[in-house]
């Protein structure tokens, strides 16, 4: 489909009364539609709870007026919404969810395009895609896709019976596995930063870059979430989707072309390179960290264990610190750390990439340390670049200071930053898929991860909690860059504020 093309489609929203629903899609939706994006369409929303249409429609109004103020047209938007109250395993329930959604196609001209978001707990995705094929729902004269939210399994045999359920309907080329990281707009720059500019690219490599910093970073702790979390913890939360797929893009080869296909074939093969490391040699790889006790401007914060719905002596990680090695040409030899945890000290997500010292350093000896050169991607909450270089310091002595150079993206583009949401949404809408993941990517991380894991599982920490809550982590950590002569670059160092 062309750019400039509106997209046509029904879209049903399983889990429509949730919380992704509310805070996320139904806004992002309405984004689309203001700017004119969105051609035909309409809106099933599908849950468990007994409401009417009028309910459900001012929930949708309710979602939109709290995440938007500019409220123009939205009585048209809004009729566009339908709900049906479903039981996911009830085939009586898809026949009417069928019938609903052949009159909105009707209504509409929608073309028989069919978008089915599940917006629910993992455990119904199977089923649910099951009961689509089973009952008729993906029988359609125009294009069927599934949008299936994180966590796609929680190992990789159980990311496999996932697959395998789906796959009996839709093909691989019908799926779009959220990663709303590949969604964010700094996430999708990496790749322009490497492959459109001169002067980045031919230092992408062990000669020139000693080491690669990525750090994910809450300051929230698991809030409402205790449930889940217990069963999934920070490597699988996070490690196995949002930071290697970062790791992914930072590391591959530049594609031949910029299509799905060649841009995830060289992912895929960034992460086939990752070395395996498993038993013993998990602990000079990898640390993890729970949060405990602390204090947030005089605000008691409590340890993990006393959340709710966590268990008094949960084993779980909250925090988790990586060594990953690229065992190809360009990489081998340099590090690629990664760090990611809640109830950290700053809620931030920032890529630094640090340069290798200059071979004879003629400033050496003057009254600073010549810094390293760093590029710094700020991912989130800012959006931008700095370039941390060494030039003159003014007056008569031959002495250096560190100077930045910033790009920041909020400031120049201002609010038209889309939300991931919102430019995922429509990817899909327009049958863009380089920006899910496939399962090819799914399948390796979980291989990686899963070693880890099982050594986790297996012998519980007794430090746990090893860090206070409103801080960086464990101080094991920090030693896992030291044994390497690195560490982390502080966040006050880096933050936006400093190198405007
Ligand atoms: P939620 O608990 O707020 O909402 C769940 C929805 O599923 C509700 O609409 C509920 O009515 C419906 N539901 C539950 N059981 C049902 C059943 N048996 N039949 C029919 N409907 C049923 O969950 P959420 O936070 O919106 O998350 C949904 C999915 O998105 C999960 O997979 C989650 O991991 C993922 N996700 C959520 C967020 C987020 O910001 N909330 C972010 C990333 C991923």
């Amino acid at each position: 489909m062309n750019q400039s093309e509106k997209p046509t489609a029904l879209i049903m929203i399983f889990g429509a009364t949730g919380d992704l629903a509310n805070r996320k899609l139904f806004p992002s939706l309405y984004r689309l539609y203001q700017k004119g994006k969105l051609d035909r369409f309409a809106v099933v929303g599908v849950a468990r709870r007994s409401i009417t249409n009028e309910q459900f429609q001012q929930n949708v109004r309710d979602s939109i007026l709290s995440a938007d103020s500019n409220d123009t047209n939205i009585d048209d938007f809004i009729s566009r919404f339908v709900y049906h109250s479903h039981d996911v395993t009830d085939s009586n329930s898809y026949a009417t969810l069928n019938q609903i959604s052949d009159e909105l196609d009707q209504r509409y001209q929608l073309d028989g395009n069919r978008i089915f978001y599940l917006a629910m707990a993992p455990e119904f995705f199977g089923t649910i895609a099951e009961h689509l094929k089973m009952d008729g729902l993906t029988n359609v004269a125009g294009f069927k896709r599934l949008v299936i939210e994180k966590p796609f399994g929680r190992s990789l045999e159980s990311a496999q019976k996932l697959n395998e359920q789906i796959r009996t309907a839709f093909a691989e080329n019908e799926i779009y596995r959220i990663d709303h990281y590949l969604g964010k707009e700094m996430v999708q720059n990496i790749e322009v930063i490497r492959f459109a500019n001169a002067m980045f690219e031919p230092l992408w490599n062990n000669r020139y870059i000693s080491n690669i910093q990525i750090t994910s970073s809450e300051t929230l702790g698991v809030e409402e979430r205790g449930r889940y979390y217990e069963t999934s913890g920070a490597l699988r939360d996070m490690v196995q989707n949002h930071m290697l797929q970062m790791v992914a893009l930072l590391a591959m080869e530049p594609p031949i072309r910029l299509t799905t296909e060649e841009i995830r074939s060289e992912k895929v093969r960034a992460l086939r390179s990752l070395r395996q490391i498993s038993g013993e040699e998990i602990n000079q790889y990898f640390v993890r960290g729970q949060y405990g006790e602390g204090n947030l401007n005089g605000e008691e914060l409590v340890a993990y264990r006393n959340e709710d719905m966590v268990d008094p002596k949960s084993n779980t990680e909250t925090f988790v610190a990586g060594k990953l090695m690229i065992d190809n040409f360009r990489w081998a030899g340099v590090p690629f750390y990664i760090r990611t945890g809640k109830r950290m000290l700053t809620k931030q997500t920032k890529i630094v990439v640090q340069f290798k010292d200059i071979p004879m350093n003629l400033y050496y000896q003057t009254e600073q340390e010549l810094q390293p050169n760093l590029l710094v991607i700020h991912i989130q909450p800012e959006e931008g670049i700095t370039l941390h270089l060494n030039a003159k310091k003014s007056g008569q002595s031959l002495a250096a200071k560190p100077v930045k150079l910033s790009y920041a993206n909020r400031g120049i583009d201002g609010i038209n930053t889309p939300e991931a949401y919102e430019k995922l949404l429509y990817d899909c809408m327009r049958g863009d898929a380089t920006n899910f993941t496939h399962w090819d990517e799914v399948a390796l991380s979980w291989s990686f991860v899963d070693n880890i894991s099982r050594v986790w599982e297996n012998t519980p920490e007794v430090s746990f909690p090893n860090y206070e809550s409103n801080t960086m982590g464990p101080k094991a950590a920090h030693d896992l860059l030291e044994r390497d002569g690195f560490h982390w670059w502080p966040v006050t160092m880096l933050d936006v504020e400093t190198c405007k």
